[in-house]
């Protein structure tokens, strides 16, 4: 196994439930994109048009957690996700979500300006807004220390071979595989406060999408920019300055806070936004399970489940099929 985040530490594990021996090698455990993930367990505030295989899976993987979680033994946060909008384009972009989701099925509940202020009293007042009961959130550097304690990782690869290599290494991966996955740079950050919300809050502020998600202690973390690059990722002054006032404009309590904070990593980003999980296409020994951009923290556990059952059984997932036509580079004319 190549690869030390959530997701290459929950393969493992799960390898290793079922039996298999399992040698992790990572030579920076924990320090990608997990270092920096807000822990959002959140399919239906993540679904854009035209990707409902995003729902499907995430919606797969949260019904997963309780189990995952109780076994690591990390705490979940429930309480569900508040949606606002502030202006009049942020508003319609609530009510597409919103739209979308009853259409897909999922439980969400069109809120007035009095229901969010009895969920959610230490917010600005707000213009539409939804209430997705379903969801939770996690701290994933928890949840990455938790599976340290379980799976023992190298910092290089051992002299023995193995029958199967699981390439788990996020938005670098190694040539031949590295042009399925970019990294998609995002910063977040870290504070503490007297007045945090009391539930994840995903907002637009005027087109700018942020979030606020609490955690124990008054912590809350502000997040998060996107910008495609080839630099290292850094944390730039403009991205600081975006996510400060969009987050001020939800939540006026941040003028008081303290800053903790400020990390940026790569999202490891695929040309569909959906993961590769299955075999390489490449090399028979070679099994994939990475790109899997914003959603890596939420869909852990059904990756590690994914990927267990496909080298016992051979069964692959058409959605994240590594080998599918979308995450193929296009022939040059
Ligand atoms: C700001 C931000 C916020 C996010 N918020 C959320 C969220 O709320 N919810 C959610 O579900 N997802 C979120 N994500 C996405 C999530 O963090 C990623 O999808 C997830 O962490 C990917 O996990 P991974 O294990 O594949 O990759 P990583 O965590 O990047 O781990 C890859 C590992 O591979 C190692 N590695 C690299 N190259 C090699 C090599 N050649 N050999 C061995 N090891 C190697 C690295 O050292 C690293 O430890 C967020 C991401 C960012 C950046």
């Amino acid at each position: 196994m190549l690869g030390a985040g959530i997701v290459g530490l929950a393969v493992a594990d799960e390898l290793a439930r079922r039996g298999h021996r399992v040698t992790v090698v990572d030579p920076s455990p924990g320090g990608g994109a997990s270092y920096a993930a807000a822990g959002m367990l959140s399919p239906s505030a993540e679904v854009w048009y035209g990707e409902p295989d995003v729902l499907r899976l995430g919606t797969e993987s949260l019904a997963l957690w309780p189990g995952f979680a109780a076994r690591l033994g990390v705490p979940l946060r429930d309480g569900g996700t508040l949606l606002v909008g502030v202006d009049g384009g942020d508003r319609q972009r609530v009510e597409r979500q919103v739209e979308l989701l009853h259409r897909l099925g999922s439980r969400v509940e069109p809120l007035d300006a009095r229901g969010v202020r009895e969920l959610e009293p230490t917010l600005a007042r707000t213009g539409g807004a939804a209430y997705l009961p379903d969801e939770r959130s996690v701290e994933p550097r928890r949840v990455v220390h938790a599976l340290l304690d379980r799976v023992r990782v190298l910092p290089e690869p051992p002299d023995h071979a193995c029958d199967v290599t699981v390439v788990a290494t996020g938005a670098s991966l190694p040539a031949p595989y590295d042009h399925l996955v970019r990294g998609v740079r995002g910063e977040i950050l870290r504070l503490r406060a007297t007045d945090p919300p009391r539930r994840t809050v995903r907002g637009w502020v005027r087109g700018e999408p942020v979030y606020l998600v609490p955690r124990p202690g008054g912590e809350v973390v502000v997040g998060a920019t996107s910008e495609e690059h080839d630099e290292p990722p850094v944390v730039t002054a403009g991205g600081v300055l975006r996510l400060l006032a969009a987050a001020r404009e939800l939540w006026p309590g941040l003028d008081r806070a303290q800053l903790l904070e400020a990390v940026a990593r790569d999202r490891p980003g695929t040309a569909d936004n959906l993961p590769l999980i299955g075999p390489s296409g490449r090399d028979d020994g070679v099994v994939l399970a990475a790109g899997h951009y914003r959603h890596g923290v939420l869909l852990a556990p059904l990756t590690a489940r994914l990927v267990a059952d496909h080298l016992e059984t051979g069964r692959v997932d058409p959605a994240v099929d590594p080998r599918r036509p979308a995450v193929q580079p296009r022939p040059t004319p």
